[in-house]
């Protein structure tokens, strides 16, 4: 247990029993607490709403909120970005040179349109030199569908020409039973990092487990703070680590109550917001997919074709 978990017995109005409560429900840091409503908090750890303020107001004090920084020194971390090739070049070129790390890559469409393979062509290639387009670093992938197939890894590595036992024993992989241990994982990614040189962070698929838990009208202002959360320490990752983040959401083509149309975020689609890039893709003739980049920063809107046969993502 961290200092800062061991601090929780210390907010006022929280005694070892309540401290239980909030860890149960995933409450380990100030940060997670800091940042809760008075109502979720309440509900969420069966304590009353004037404790749950007072409770939020003093983990506000306590959390590392971060703080400012000068221009020079976001200009010098920026400096670092690194592209991580997809090993499609249409791809790679609609998206600047490959995905960058610092930012979250969000692949969204419809079942079977290519996210899980996306990923796991990542996770290849990030093991790959620099000069080669990858960022010679090891992999977390938070698995929540039971889709990480290692064999698959194993393909496209020998495809590259890469030895899979090197590259499978630098995929630290962890699935995902609920979104509440989804989020879990995401901070234990922390440990992993600590260890390990990570230079790229999945979650596959980032939705489901939020989607298939929280049915209901009067439940999606708790899962959109959820999510953002969950959002935010990915970036945290991404920034820290100097890592990529790919993220997959799953979008039906029918709009559906919360989500919407997947190419139009509405409804508070709040992974729409904090995802630096989305990629929405969808399936065309002959293995090929078209990606289309949608909402980027500092690049134009356009799709790529991008191919996915046994050796893996291609032009
Ligand atoms: P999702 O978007 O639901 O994650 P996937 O990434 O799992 O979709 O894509 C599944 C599709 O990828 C399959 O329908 C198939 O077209 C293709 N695919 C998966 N494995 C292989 C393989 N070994 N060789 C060729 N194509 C494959
Ligand atoms: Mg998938």
């Amino acid at each position: 247990m961290s200092d800062e978990e061991n601090g929780i017995e210390k907010l006022p109005g929280v005694g070892p029993a309540t401290a239980d409560k909030l860890r149960d429900a995933g409450y380990t840091t100030m940060m997670s607490i800091a940042v809760e409503s008075p109502k979720s908090l309440a509900e969420l750890c069966d304590i009353g709403e004037a404790v749950a303020i007072k409770v939020i107001a003093a983990a506000k004090k306590e959390a590392d909120v971060g703080g400012f920084e000068t221009g020079d020194v976001v200009l010098e971390r920026r400096q670092k970005i690194g592209k991580l090739t997809t090993c499609s070049k249409a791809l790679d070129s609609l998206m600047g040179g490959g995905f960058e790390s610092q930012a979250i890559t969000e692949l969204f469409g419809e079942f079977g349109s290519g996210k899980t393979q996306i990923a796991h062509q990542c996770a290849v290639s990030v093991q790959m030199k620099e000069k080669d387009g990858g960022l010679d670093g090891d992999v977390v992938m938070i698995d929540t569908e039971n889709t990480f197939r290692p064999e698959r890894i194993a393909q496209m590595a020998e495809a590259l020409d890469l030895n899979v036992k090197d590259i499978l024993s630098r995929i630290h992989v962890a699935r995902a039973y609920n979104s509440h241990h989804q989020m879990l994982l995401a901070e234990k990614a922390r440990d992993i990092a600590e260890d390990h040189d990570v230079k790229l962070l999945i979650v596959d698929s980032l939705t489901s487990h939020f989607r298939a838990e929280y049915v209901g009208r009067g439940t999606l202002a708790d899962r959109q703070q959820k999510l953002n959360k969950h959002m935010h320490d990915l970036l945290r990752f991404g920034d820290i680590n100097n890592a990529v983040v790919i993220v997959t959401n799953q979008v039906s083509a029918k709009p559906d109550a919360f989500f919407g149309d997947p190419t139009r975020p509405i409804g508070g689609h709040i992974v729409g917001h904090t995802a630096t890039f989305r990629l929405y893709l969808r399936k065309s003739k002959a293995g090929k997919r078209i990606v289309r980049l949608i909402d980027s920063p500092n690049l134009p809107e356009a799709e790529a074709v991008v191919l996915i046969d046994e050796k893996g993502v291609r032009d």
